[in-house]
């Protein structure tokens, strides 16, 4: 997209997936959801660097299997978290590229990229799928987009959302609000379904994709309201886990069967983890499937049959889970199982029969809804809140109103490294509230104010998001000055905190955006610059793989040409002409083995030269 007389398209949605990515839009009066250059409508959220390109989407899952090392997927696995956490430690045994521990803990991916080691945080992965998402809607709607909205997991915490928020950010796109992904999906449902609405409906939303479990418990009513009652859910839990735990089998298979280790083995890895997905999908609708691969490790060929009971006593802990979860959410929002009227499945793992059948066991039987496409649901109901942040009017979703809810606690620390809960979970957000604390020694000067978000009693124990200090206190005995702290969520769930001394009026303000983020601004601005050279470099190579297929193409119509010229005149003696034309297709043919990787120009020039020589064909 180029041009500065292009026009702006409308505000997307974009479903910023695990393991896959989709991309929704109002246009001609309705939710489209955007096809892919392959015409897909979901694309993998894979990134491969290559010795001269970067592939994004299809091509960098269709490579992986080549080029494990520096195939980078998952990155919603690793952003916002540090690289200590326990699960990223987990994931990083089974992933084939490498991550390393980088500045403030923060995880840096290592790749080689042009020969070169590169180092990216999952901020920029996740920017480089955006972005992908972002031309994929403007190669289909024509005009550069520059507004979107873009959907977490609920169960997201502060950290990850403000990552997800600077992706958005450095991919080029103005954030206009980021949504739960399973609130995104019941407003995809509640449109579908507008009219058999009537007065109130609880419904469930199960979304369990690649990397996440989400369950939202949702009122909507009549008209368009839809008020998120409970959230729950697990940021780590999903079809990659499964897929997991299936390849973790084989190993152990192969190392009982062979003796041998093939841990170390990126490729091995790779192909491993692409055969276990494809059975793990196959057993949803068979019994049974089997993994064939030819030289996995040290020349030997492996062979695996996975029933679906294999698989489903491989998960099981996992599957129990979820209904665990569901059961906490439904306690948080104080409802009972009997008052939920529907139960709608998001996300690619739901097709699970095991997960549908121990769901629909545990509300009793009832019928689960399977009316909304699992893979599209949660990029339309972000498309719908897209147009309408942006003034579309349509009757549709012209009422529709959301209030949406804080997934987990937010609190500050006091004595005895307490996690005091100022905003508990599951309260509606946008909320501000505030608590009044005193000084608690004599004299004290300053108070640190430290703040976490988690439901454990012990700070340490919680996510840690920020401290500041307010100084300024006059001299005064323990507990005489008062000290409000406040705290707010906006309407995308990101975070301020405020300290005041009530009665001097000294304020002090933690933006967890600014000061506390993981990357500042300067940082970002770097990234934004960088994902433009990379965006341009890209550009630059799909010109050059134009060109020397343009001149291969040339060569090939000029073979054909000679050829049919050589059938229609059967004479021995060519003429001169002919001759210098088999010469030049022949210097051109040999020329393309040799310059692989020549220039636009010389290709263009090439091409030109040969058309030039062969003009009496043509
Ligand atoms: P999502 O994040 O919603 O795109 O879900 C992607 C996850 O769904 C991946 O882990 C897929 O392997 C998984 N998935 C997709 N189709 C199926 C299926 N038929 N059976 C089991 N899992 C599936």
């Amino acid at each position: 997209m180029e041009g500065s007389e292009v026009k702006e398209a409308p505000a997307i949605g974009i479903d910023l997936g695990t393991t896959y990515s989709c991309a929704a839009v109002w246009n001609r009066n309705r939710i489209e959801i955007i096809p892919n250059e392959q015409g897909n409508r979901t694309t993998p959220s894979s990134v491969a660097f290559l010795d001269e390109e970067r592939l994004i989407g299809d091509g960098a899952k269709n490579q992986v299997a080549m080029n494990p090392a520096n195939s980078v997927f998952d990155g919603k696995r690793l952003i916002g978290r540090r690289f200590s956490d326990f699960k990223v430690q987990e994931d990083m045994k089974l992933w084939p590229f490498k991550v390393t521990r980088g500045r403030d803990d923060i995880p840096t991916i290592v790749v080689t990229y042009k020969g070169e080691e590169k180092e990216f945080l999952a901020e920029e992965i996740s920017s480089m799928i955006l972005g992908k998402m972002k031309e994929i809607a403007e190669a289909y709607l024509g005009k550069a987009v520059k507004n979107a909205v873009i959907t977490v997991p609920a169960y997201f915490n502060d950290s990850q959302r403000q990552a997800t928020k600077d992706a958005g950010t450095i991919a080029g796109l103005n954030i206009l609000r980021m949504i739960n992904e399973p609130t995104a999906a019941a407003i995809a449902y509640g449109l579908d379904n507008k009219a058999d609405i009537i007065g109130k409906v609880n419904v469930l939303i199960f979304d369990l994709g690649g990397g996440t479990f989400d369950v939202s418990l949702l009122t909507i009513e009549e008209g368009g309201t839809f008020e998120v009652r409970a959230v729950g859910g697990d940021t780590h839990l999903g079809g990659e886990d499964f897929d997991n735990r299936m390849v973790d089998h084989c190993i152990r298979e192969f190392y009982r069967k062979w003796n041998k280790d093939l841990t170390g083995n990126q490729r091995a890895f790779g192909r491993l983890r692409f055969a276990c997905e494809k059975v793990k999908r196959i057993l949803s609708s068979a019994t049974q499937s089997s993994i064939e691969l030819d030289c996995l490790h040290d020349g030997i060929d492996f062979s695996m049959k996975f029933t679906r009971a294999k698989f489903e006593g491989l998960n099981m802990e996992s599957f129990e889970e979820c209904i665990k979860i569901v059961e906490k959410c439904l306690n948080d929002a104080n409802i009972e199982k009997s008052s939920v009227e529907e139960i709608i499945l998001v996300g690619g793992s739901t097709r699970i029969p095991k997960i549908q059948s121990m769901l629909q066991e545990f509300f009793d039987g009832k019928r689960l809804c399977k009316s909304v496409n699992p893979d599209e649901a949660v990029a339309y109901g972000a498309a719908v809140m897209a147009a309408k942040l942006t003034n579309v009017d349509d009757e549709s979703f012209r009422d529709l109103m959301l209030s949406d809810v804080t997934p987990l606690s937010l609190g500050v620390e006091t004595t005895g490294k307490q996690m005091h809960v100022v905003i508990p979970r599951n309260t509606p957000i946008p909320t501000i509230k505030s608590k009044i604390f005193v000084t608690n020694k004599d004299n004290q000067t300053s108070i640190r104010i430290s703040v976490y978000q988690g439901e454990r009693a012990k700070s340490i124990d919680n996510h840690f998001l920020g401290k500041f200090n307010i100084y300024g206190i006059p001299p005064a005995p323990q507990g005489f000055f008062h000290i409000k702290e406040c705290l707010e969520i906006d309407a995308n769930g990101i975070l301020t905190v405020t300290a005041k001394i009530l009665s001097t009026g000294h304020t002090e303000k933690l933006v967890i955006n600014n000061e506390n983020r993981r990357l500042s601004k300067e940082k970002i601005e770097n990234m934004v610059k960088d994902a433009e050279k990379y965006k341009l470099e890209d550009q630059e190579f799909k010109r050059k793989m134009d060109a020397c297929h343009a001149l291969e193409d040339c060569v090939y119509n000029m073979k054909t040409k000679i050829n049919e010229y050589n059938k229609l005149n059967r004479s021995e003696v060519q003429s001169e002409s002919i001759k210098k034309i088999k010469n030049a297709i022949a210097d051109t043919t040999k020329w393309l083995e040799d310059n692989r990787v020549a220039t636009v120009e010389e290709f263009q020039r090439k091409k030109l030269f040969l058309e030039f020589a062969c003009a009496s064909l043509i």
